[in-house]
């Protein structure tokens, strides 16, 4: 039977032709490593990309080739995932701070054959390189500097390698099953696990998961991602702004709040995203930099729970809407979107508000449900709480390099967070699975024990923890860090939890730490936390404890 309708292909070559072809003038804004700040458009960035696909072929880089890179976000990083995946070659973007002995682990285990690296970097691959022997090329992403070259023998410059290439290249026909990009998790637990997303999986998340209801960016928009481009592709912002021709910030390595204030202002930027460590920081940064940023509507928030008091503070003071995103590097990242139905419209501020808490809905070519431990399907009341689980068209099935599926008997991947889910699904994070505290069998959420003291004015961040306790096996303590030349005792944050919370949930101990450790993704560790806390109630521990 003949086709009815056109079959082509989802390919990411074919979104570089779109934005190539019809926001080619658009702008692309990059602060580089150096600090300075280039302009350029999508149409040299695509060109650019293309220069870089066939020098890649030239050097012998073939179909399937996975290519690293360890940078932040900028223009080149751009012209790379475009270039590569294009090229029919894979993108596999890893995160500059982990430990040496992970970046070796991941670069192996993904059998990288090219490393991109920022300036930075060069020092440490040097250092490195003899074991990593799937490498072949190393290129720092910038003009060629001869003190770099001293460093690390037969180092290529980005800028001369696309010199070589051809703008005209046409980007080879793959199939859209094929790779095109590589991430790991971050692997707080055991390794690291690679996803390796298809041109096809990506597509599909660029189109549903920019749906109205979703990051609704538009050729109206500049966009800022603050989240690095190592994760989880910058939230598949890059791919999204690319097919709508949205201006593009890319913010470089300093996503402190005063830089981000400044060029939010510099770039009329409407649409940022980030995770709630950034917002922090940014809050502090505009109130140090007094920058005007009413140009920006619109805030996406994710990686860990939103805090309630940021919703307030971002809409009453700056007029910006915080949006709520839930997802993994095992969804693409995607997974639901906090945005109100009509019947919430016309709520007033508060009841607005209380309803965005939740981590959102899914988008259309996701699903979710909630499981009890025995794998029985709860329903979605809003109040039984279970193990959430996913499928769709952008969710992991296999990790790289393993032959078992990820998935349960029935296909579905166990995402490790327990939720509850509401009739108007809309789904709330209760807790990673791990980190919830168990006392004498009932649970507490230790993101509504953190939500309550980061509303306290003088808390910065505050995280909670299960502590090993001798009657109730774990007890709930909060760490907490002050903002700068703030105090506040343990009695007054324990006395906001009064009628917050039932009494039992209270915390036993608020300790006080002068910066939360947080994870190359700014995500508090709290296993790092439990090391460190999780016997402070224990009898011996607290006698040994300084007065
Ligand atoms: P990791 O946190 O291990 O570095 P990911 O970046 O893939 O890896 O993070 C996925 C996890 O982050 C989710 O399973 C969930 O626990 C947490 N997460 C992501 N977004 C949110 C959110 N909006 N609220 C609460 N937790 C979130």
């Amino acid at each position: 039977m003949q086709n009815s309708m056109m079959h082509l292909p989802l390919v990411i070559g074919s979104l570089a032709d779109h934005v190539e072809r019809f926001h080619a003038a658009t702008e692309v804004v990059s602060v580089e490593t150096t600090g300075e700040v280039t302009r350029t458009g999508w149409g040299a960035v695509i060109g650019n990309a293309r220069r870089l696909a066939s020098a890649l072929e030239m050097h012998g880089v073939m179909q399937g080739d996975r290519c690293g890179t360890i940078a932040w976000n900028t223009r080149r990083h751009l012209e790379i995932y475009f270039g590569v995946s294009g090229g029919g070659m894979v993108c596999h973007t890893l995160n500059p701070r982990l430990a040496a002995e992970q970046l070796v682990y991941i670069v192996n285990d993904a059998r990288d054959r090219v490393l991109f690296i920022d300036r930075g970097f060069v020092p440490t691959i040097a250092g490195l390189i003899d074991q990593m022997p799937t490498v072949k090329m190393v290129v720092m992403m910038g003009a060629r500097d001869e003190a770099l070259a001293a460093q690390l023998d037969g180092l290529q410059f980005y800028d001369e390698l696309i010199a070589q290439g051809d703008a005209a290249f046409q980007w080879p026909q793959i199939a859209e099953t094929e790779p095109s990009s590589l991430c790991y998790t971050s692997g707080t637990t055991g390794h690291p696990k690679g996803v390796l997303y298809t041109h096809r999986s990506t597509l599909l998340h660029t189109l549903a998961g920019n749906s109205p209801d979703g990051l609704a960016l538009s050729a109206r928009d500049s966009v800022m991602p603050a989240v690095p481009m190592f994760h989880v592709n910058a939230w598949g912002v890059p791919y999204i702004a690319a097919a709508v021709g949205a201006k593009l910030v890319l913010p470089g390595p300093k996503l402190d709040g005063e830089s981000l204030a400044r060029l939010i202002a510099a770039e009329r930027v409407s649409l940022a995203l980030g995770v709630p460590t950034v917002w922090l920081g940014l809050l502090q940064g505009l109130e140090a930099t007094g920058a005007d940023v009413s140009c920006l509507k619109r805030a996406m928030v994710g990686g860990t729970a939103l805090p309630p008091s940021m919703i307030a503070e971002f809409r009453d003071r700056y007029g910006v809407d915080l949006v709520h995103l839930w997802g993994m590097t095992e969804t693409s990242p995607l997974g639901t979107v906090n945005q109100l139905l009509q019947k919430h419209v016309a709520l007033p501020p508060e009841a607005q508000a209380e309803r965005r808490l939740a981590q959102g809905r899914p988008p259309y070519g996701v699903q979710l449900r909630l499981v009890d431990s025995a794998g029985h399907v709860l329903p979605h009341d809003g109040v039984t709480q279970g193990e959430l689980q996913i499928r769709g068209h952008w969710i992991v099935d296999t990790y790289y390099n393993k032959d078992r599926s990820a998935l349960t008997f029935d296909g579905w991947f166990d995402t490790g967070d327990i939720a509850t889910i509401d009739p108007d699904g809309y789904m709330v994070i209760r807790d990673r699975s791990k980190d919830i505290i168990k006392s004498g069998g009932e649970w507490i959420s230790t993101v509504e024990l953190e939500n309550i003291a980061i509303a306290h004015p003088a808390v910065a961040n505050a995280a909670a923890i299960a502590a090993r306790h001798p009657k109730w096996d774990e007890r709930p303590v909060v760490i907490v860090q002050r903002h700068l030349r703030m105090e506040v005792s343990e009695e007054e944050i324990l006395a906001c939890y009064k009628g917050k919370v039932p009494n039992w949930q209270i915390p036993d101990r608020v300790l006080f730490i002068d910066n939360l450790p947080l994870g190359a993704t700014g995500k508090v560790v709290k296993a790092r936390l439990r090391e460190l806390y999780g016997e402070v109630l224990m009898p011996e521990t607290a006698e040994a404890e300084p007065a």
